[in-house]
C-alpha cells in the first residue's frame, strides 16, 4: 500500500518522540512491504518562530492532503510563563483539531503487565482495567466564547455543547462499546451545568438505539474519585472536552507514566495519531523521553487510518517484548531491582525496531485494538 504521511514533530520532546514513530513506521513498511511517503510541517513554538503563525497555512495545506498524520507536541515555557502572550503554540493545536474536524479523542488505556508496579495505584486494584476513553474535542469551554471585562477584573469562558456534537461522539461510543464490554459511562454535571443537562439528554436519546449496550451516568467528580478507586468498573467512558481532559491525564497514572499513553483523533477526514504526553521542557534534549506513546501512536495509526491490523499489532506486541525483556526508559523503571535494563529515547525505539524486524514467537497476547477500532472505520 501506499500512504502519505504528514510528521509534525512540533516542539520539546515532541521532535525527539517522533522520530522514533517514524523509525517504527520505516521498519513495518519494509517488513510488510509497504510505501509511506512523508512530509514534515511545522506547529506551535517553532512554527511561530518561523512564520509569526502557531499552525501556518502551509501546513494545514499539507494535513488536509495526506493520509494520516503524526503529531509530537506544542509548548514552550517562554508562554506558560507570561500569559499575557497573544499568539501561543496550543492555539495551533485547537486550530488544527476544528479545521480538520476532528472531534473526538480516543484514549484506550491498558496497562502492560510488566508495568503493574509503575503506577502509584495498588497493583491489585489495578490488574485487568482496560478503558477506552471518548473526549469530545471542538467544543466546551475551549472554543466557547472568552474574554474580559469590568476593567479586565473578570474574566468568562462560555461552556457551549451543540446537540449535533454530542450526537455524533456518542454514536461512536456506543458502536465502540459493542464490539468490548457493551457499558458505556457518560460523564458529566449535570446537576449543576445546562450544558452538561443537554449532553446527558442526548447521550439518553443515542443511547436507545443500542439497547444491548449498557448506559450510566456520573457526575465528573464522582466519576474522578472512582477511575482510582476501581478502574476495573469502567469500559467506554464518553465526555466532553474539559472533563476528558482532566480524567484522561488522571487515567494516564493507570498506565503507570504519561511516557506510555497514544491517543488519536478522529472525525470525518484525516486522522491525528499523537502521544498524551506535553512537550516536556523539563526533559528536552536529555535523550531520555520514553518514546513509547509516540511508538503506540503508530499502532493505532496504522489500525485506524490504513486499516493495517496486522501491522499495528506488530508494533504493540514488539513494545510488550521489549517491556517484557526488562527495557525501560527512566520514567517506567523501577530500580530497586537490577532485572531491568535503562535505555535512552533512542535506543528504546531501535529495540522495538529490532523486535519488529526478528518477530521473534513470543508467546504474548497483543493488546485488543480491534475491538474499538472496528467502531470508527
Ligand atoms: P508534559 O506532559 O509535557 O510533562 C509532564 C511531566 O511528565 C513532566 O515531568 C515530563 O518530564 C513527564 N513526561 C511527559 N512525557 C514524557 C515522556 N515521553 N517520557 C518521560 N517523561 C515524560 O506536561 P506539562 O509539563 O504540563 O507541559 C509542558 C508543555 O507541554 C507546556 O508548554 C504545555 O502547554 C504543553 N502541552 C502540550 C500538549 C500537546 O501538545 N498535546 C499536551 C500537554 C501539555
Amino acid at each position: 500500500m501506499h500512504k502519505k504521511i504528514v510528521l509534525l514533530p512540533g516542539d520539546g520532546i515532541g521532535k525527539e518522540v517522533t522520530t522514533e514513530g517514524k523509525k517504527v513506521l520505516d521498519k513495518i513498511a519494509q517488513v510488510f512491504n509497504h510505501q509511506f511517503e512523508y512530509e514534515y510541517a511545522a506547529i506551535g513554538h517553532d512554527a511561530i518562530e518561523s512564520t509569526g503563525n502557531p499552525l501556518p497555512d502551509e501546513t494545514l495545506i499539507k494535513l488536509k492532503n495526506c493520509d494520516a498524520i503524526l503529531f509530537g507536541a506544542v509548548g514552550h515555557p517562554k508562554y506558560d510563563n507570561d500569559p499575557t502572550l497573544k499568539v501561543r503554540p496550543e492555539q495551533g493545536l485547537l486550530k488544527m483539531r476544528k479545521e480538520l474536524g476532528l472531534y473526538a479523542n480516543l484514549r484506550p488505556i491498558k496497562l502492560f503487565d510488566e508495568l503493574l508496579h509503575t503506577s502509584s495505584i495498588k497493583p491489585e486494584v489495578l490488574k485487568g482495567s482496560d478503558i477506552l476513553f471518548f473526549r469530545e474535542l471542538t467544543g466546551d469551554v475551549y472554543f466557547g466564547e472568552k474574554g474580559r471585562k469590568d476593567g479586565r477584573d473578570t474574566a468568562f469562558d462560555l461552556m457551549i455543547y451543540h446537540r449535533y456534537e454530542v450526537e455524533r461522539i456518542a454514536h461512536k461510543a456506543f458502536q465502540a462499546a459493542r464490539t468490548r464490554r457493551k457499558k458505556v459511562t457518560s460523564v458529566d454535571k449535570a446537576n449543576v451545568l445546562e450544558s452538561s443537562r443537554l449532553w446527558r439528554e442526548v447521550v439518553q436519546e443515542v443511547g436507545k438505539q443500542y439497547p444491548d449496550v449498557q448506559l450510566e451516568h456520573q457526575f465528573i467528580d464522582a466519576a474522578a474519585m472512582k477511575l482510582i478507586q476501581n478502574p476495573r468498573g469502567f469500559d467506554v467512558v464518553l465526555t466532553g472536552n474539559l472533563f476528558g481532559d482532566i480524567l484522561t491525564d488522571e487515567a494516564s497514572q493507570i498506565a503507570g507514566s504519561m511516557g506510555l499513553l497514544a491517543s488519536a483523533s478522529v472525525g470525518d477526514t484525516v486522522g491525528l495519531y499523537e502521544p498524551i504526553h506535553g512537550s516536556a521542557h523539563d526533559i528536552t534534549g536529555k535523550g531520555i523521553a520514553n518514546p513509547l506513546a509516540s511508538i503506540l501512536s503508530v499502532a493505532l495509526l496504522l489500525d485506524i487510518s490504513f486499516g493495517m491490523k496486522q501491522e499495528s499489532e506488530a508494533v504493540i506486541t514488539a513494545v510488550e517484548a521489549v517491556l517484557k525483556q526488562g527495557f525501560r526508559t527512566g520514567d517506567i523503571a523501577d530500580t530497586s531491582t537490577d532485572k531491568v535494563k535503562i535505555l535512552n529515547t533512542s535506543t528504546m525505539g531501535s529495540k522495538v525496531v529490532e523486535q519488529i524486524e526478528n518477530k521473534e514467537p513470543i508467546n504474548m497476547t497483543a493488546l485488543n485494538t480491534a475491538s474499538f477500532i472496528a467502531s470508527i472505520s
